[in-house]
């Protein structure tokens, strides 16, 4: 059975000045599915994932979010319809707790929860990501890869739509690395809908349903990472990077 579609990108450009960071690509997010974006360095992948976010507003071009049209609206009503991200470089809120930052995405995100529910909310999200235990200790104590749990946890607290994952495996070591791919793929086993920047082959070929490839601004494939890992022009483009 054909899932529906959660998230539709349509005809969408970024330019800055004369650059076209991203030109004319369109493509579609279904329900349940991890979409990667992918491509070498400079081919448009964070721009896209800001326009989808609301971070930056298309030059032209529509994204719809189940058929309600997102593009142009504030990042925080883009949150608040469902899009919730984690960022390429880690922000997690320094002076607050680990609970106090994933309380933030239960306030502020799609789910709207507030005082002892959203406390609650949080930390079931702590113990999804793995570091229930650390819900009272400051941000700052802790290691890269559990910063990284609590901008996840922090996401999913506010239950979204759509989640997505900038380079969230990036500066792992190999052990870590392991540990993030479970993690996300358990997030899909959850039935989570997920697009995701990705660099780490692994990981692209183990948790993707699909994925677009990138290159100068412009979509040259999409199809399951096998499809697209042995196309002609995906990998000329990889190789001239
Ligand atoms: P990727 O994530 O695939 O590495 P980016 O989306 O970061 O690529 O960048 C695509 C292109 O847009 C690059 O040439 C980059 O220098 C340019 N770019 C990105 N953001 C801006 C900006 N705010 N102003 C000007 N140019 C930008």
């Amino acid at each position: 059975m054909r899932e529906r579609i959660v998230l539709e990108v349509s005809n969408v450009a970024k330019h800055f000045g004369g650059l076209r960071a991203v030109d004319d690509v369109s493509f579609n997010v279904r329900e349940h599915e991890v979409m990667g974006i992918i491509g070498p360095n400079g081919s448009g992948k964070t721009t896209m994932m800001n326009l989808i976010s609301g971070a930056l507003v298309p030059t032209a071009g529509d994204i719809t979010l189940d058929d309600m049209l997102i593009s142009g609206r504030p990042a925080r009503e883009i949150s608040r319809a469902g899009v919730g991200r984690t960022f390429q470089l880690v922000r997690v809120l320094p002076g607050l707790s680990v609970i106090e930052n994933v309380m933030a995405g239960a306030v502020f995100g799609h789910k709207r929860l507030w005082g002892r529910e959203a406390r609650r909310h949080a930390e079931r999200q702590l113990e999804r990501v793995g570091i229930g235990h650390a819900a009272k200790l400051p941000v700052s104590a802790l290691t890269y890869i559990d910063e990284k749990r609590v901008e996840l946890a922090r996401a999913l607290a506010g239950d979204p739509r759509v989640l997505l994952l900038d380079e969230w495996l990036a500066g792992l070591n190999p052990t870590e690395l392991q540990t993030g791919i479970e993690l996300i793929k358990s997030l899909r086993d959850d039935g989570r809908t997920v697009i995701l920047v990705e660099h780490v082959m692994d990981a692209i070929r183990s948790l993707c349903d699909r994925c677009v490839v990138m290159s100068s601004g412009v979509k040259i494939a999409e199809g399951t990472p096998a499809e697209v890992l042995s196309d002609k022009e995906v990998i000329r483009a990889y190789l001239g990077d």
